[in-house]
């Protein structure tokens, strides 16, 4: 008897500890309806960093699952709580990622300050709520580095709905926003006169999304509205090529120095913009042809509507976006520098173990398939090699975007053919080479949208994505 009730208790404390705290939190005794959107300044340096408060403001209803207040998965390199003061109990949570945690990892934060505006939203606390930020440290844990009591009486909370002047059109509408995925897709760079392109982009959009598993299967579970902010001129901002533009959401080619890296740092505005609709993830549409865009955990994805690559450009950044999922490549130099100690990511896609116990995915893995698993690498790692000078040459010729996208197309034939041949190739493994690091970081598939430019994900990612839209709908 005594043992069986040991047993029980262990159960019951593994229960607890794996479970998300669903149901512990009842909604309507802590919130209102609508959401909260906390404004504050993330300032700092390489060195050291800042949070000041700006304000709060009304976001419109809670889209959010009022069930699901509790974010179990803790992925992204930064996390917030809302908390109960007297008790510390926690009433909401969630993780991101923001451009903050990207630039403080470049060189230019030995150099110089930098300042971002950043938004946390959660549903509307009905008394004093404390709000604590944490940060994930090299060793892959979260320390509280700013906490902040929030009072919805305060002075400093703006309880008006904001009314913004742009239309919407409804791309998918599947029910109640408070059960499924809201994706909100905002127009970058097109003109009032170009907003029947950007409502056909918009389509395009979701049928890139869900034409790729698994958010084909679950297409019921999201909606997705795109509201038109129409732009004083076509087209984006270049600075590396002496193309300036001045757009609505003031979004940049060049971020970072990166030519191909598409962000917008006017933060107020693209929040403002998008609180048009209830949302939860945004997608920022180009209107532009070159290559390139962005993606950030729980903040937005960027990405070129006209360019030849766009399907894959919304699926891999909108992976960033939605379940903060890493960059399988390795090849390809990044803006960023990265760490050489290499301790385990907490991305969902990519592990440094190679024993099956050990592995994230190495439940999916059969007994009989290798670990770490071949797969032809060196012959990869050429062929990447040759495409990469040829790239930068073409780009010191500056050459023409067409001529760009006709290598990168010979580029996706090439891995499209070899990935699909190599031994172990449609199985589960650990497939080293990942997240910037050719050794040590492996990935679960030869191939994966998080990877090249293919059209699908690995086993990983669409168990990671699963798992996020989960989060908003059951
Ligand atoms: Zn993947």
């Amino acid at each position: 008897m005594k043992r069986i009730m040991y047993f029980f208790s262990f159960v019951l404390i593994s229960l607890l500890m794996v479970l998300p705290a669903r149901g512990d939190v009842n909604f309507q005794d802590y919130f209102k309806d609508q959401t909260m959107r906390l404004d504050y300044y993330h300032t700092g340096t390489a060195e050291e960093e800042h949070f000041s408060l700006d304000k709060m403001v009304n976001d419109g209803i809670w889209a959010g699952n009022k069930d699901q207040l509790i974010d179990g998965l803790r992925l992204g390199k930064y996390f917030f709580e809302i908390q109960e003061p007297e008790t510390g109990k926690v009433l909401y949570s969630r993780g991101y990622s923001s451009i903050y945690g990207e630039w403080e990892t470049t060189p230019e934060a030995k150099e110089e300050w930098g300042v971002f505006h950043e938004s946390l939203r959660f549903p509307w606390p009905r008394q004093k709520v404390k709000l604590v930020i944490y940060k994930r440290k090299a060793d892959q844990k979260f320390d509280p580095v700013w906490d902040y009591m929030v009072d919805p009486a305060s002075r400093k909370v703006n309880p008006a709905e904001l009314q913004t002047p742009y239309s919407v059109y409804n791309v998918a509408e599947h029910g109640k926003p408070e059960n499924k995925v809201d994706i909100v897709l905002l127009s970058e760079g097109y003109t009032r006169e170009e907003m029947d392109e950007f409502r056909k982009d918009a389509d395009q959009f979701a049928e890139a999304l869900f034409s790729t598993e698994p958010f084909a299967s679950r297409k019921e579970d999201f909606n997705i509205r795109a509201v038109q902010v129409p732009a004083p001129n076509s087209g984006l901002n270049h600075p590396q090529q002496d193309i300036y533009k001045r757009s609505a959401l003031s979004v940049s080619y060049g971020a970072f120095g990166s030519q191909r890296y598409a962000l917008g740092y006017d933060n107020k505005t693209i929040r403002d913009a998008a609180s048009t609709v209830p949302y939860e993830f945004t997608a920022i549409l180009m209107n532009d042809s070159i290559y390139g865009g962005g993606g950030i955990y729980n903040l937005y994805i960027t990405a070129a509507a006209d360019n030849a690559f766009h399907e894959y450009l919304y699926v891999h950044e909108f992976g960033h976006h939605f379940a903060s999922l890493a960059d399988e490549y390795y090849t390809s130099a990044t803006a960023y520098e990265m760490g050489s100690d290499v301790v385990e990511p907490y991305q969902l896609n990519v592990t440094t173990h190679t024993e099956k116990s050990k592995i994230k995915w190495g439940d999916l893995i059969d007994e009989q398939t290798p670990l770490p698993t071949p797969w032809g690498k060196e012959k990869f790692n050429q062929h990447s090699r040759q495409i990469q000078q040829k790239r930068e040459q073409m780009r010191k010729e500056k050459v023409s975007e067409k001529k760009m996208e006709a290598l990168f197309k010979k580029q996706r034939e090439w891995e499209e053919d070899y990935l699909s041949s190599v031994p172990h190739a449609g199985e589960v493994g650990a497939y080293e080479g990942a997240m910037y690091h050719s050794e040590g970081i492996y990935r679960s598939e030869p191939n994966c949208i998080m990877f090249t430019r293919t059209d699908h994900f690995c086993a990983a990612c669409q168990r990671a994505i699963n798992m996020v839209i989960d989060q908003y709908t059951q």
